[in-house]
């Protein structure tokens, strides 16, 4: 069974209060060898810096997401600081801008974006994206911030072909979530089939987004594999060489210790 790297989880989340233990063991055993919870305010990433400590295989972000943008004042900002250097923290998140939702003024988005860039600089470590309908001013504060020298991800991204090649240029990898699956993905499908390997990876975005089959349902990391073969599907490729990419493109960039896979077949 190929390994997948869930690198946009929101695991803490209290829609798996009920279940957490279970949810984790199905992920497991799908296939899923590591989790990046994320979190999106301060109450948030404290708890999912909380949960990496308690769970081997699951790492945090800790950032403020554009939704809550309002709430990313100098304390906030500073307590996000003090998590990000946190054992198992990985990377700064989850941040950006949201012009489809706009629940925070855009200009109040773009200052949290520009501060948590900076902050992602200072810790060096790398960013995880949000961004819904604000592609250009996004891309435009990542290369000003210099987002390059960190790295970071384009997370469920919704952009178009254009958008996806800057965000290449921009030394960023691109993130696929559960909506490649819909079939009204056309567009997204269209992206997927140019991306190069080595700049994919793969999410679920839990418990929000599930894959086609569980749409209407909570998502979980356990149902990853059904979007990762779809992309499979769409670049033309067998779907361990997909999982072994995003995994070790996952890992490179997040500096993931997995273990190489046992006694697997030369190649
Ligand atoms: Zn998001
Ligand atoms: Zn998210």
């Amino acid at each position: 069974m190929s390994r997948l790297v869930d690198t946009h989880a929101h695991l803490h989340d209290t829609a798996f209060d009920g279940d957490r233990a279970a949810v984790l063991a199905r992920a497991r055993a799908a296939g899923v060898a590591a989790f990046l919870t994320i979190g999106t305010d301060v109450p948030t990433s404290e708890a999912a810096v909380a949960l990496a400590q308690v769970e081997a295989d699951v790492y945090a972000a800790v950032g403020i997401h554009p939704h809550d943008a309002a709430t990313a004042d100098d304390a906030a900002l500073a307590r996000i600081a003090e998590l990000a250097r946190a054992p198992k923290v990985v990377a700064i998140g989850e941040l950006g801008l949201d012009y489809y939702r706009d629940l925070s003024p855009r200009d109040v988005q773009r200052t949290a974006l520009v501060a948590q860039l900076r902050l992602a600089r200072t810790v060096g470590k790398p960013v995880l994206l949000h961004c819904r309908e604000a592609h250009a001013d996004l891309l435009e504060l990542c290369a000003t911030e210099d987002v390059a020298t960190g790295g970071g991800i384009l997370h469920c991204f919704s952009g178009d072909l254009a958008v996806a090649h800057r965000g290449l240029d921009l030394g960023l990898l691109i993130s696929i979530a559960g909506p490649v699956t819909y079939p009204s993905a056309r567009r997204l499908a269209e992206v997927v089939r140019a991306l190069p390997l080595d700049r994919l990876v793969v999410e679920t975005d839990c418990p929000y987004l599930p894959p086609q089959p569980w749409r209407g349902q909570r998502n979980e990391p356990a149902y990853l594999p059904a979007t990762a073969a779809r992309v499979a599907e769409l670049l033309g490729r067998p779907a361990a060489t997909v999982a072994d990419a995003t995994t070790a493109n996952a890992a490179r960039l997040l500096g993931l210790p997995l273990a190489p896979e046992s006694a697997g077949a030369p190649r």
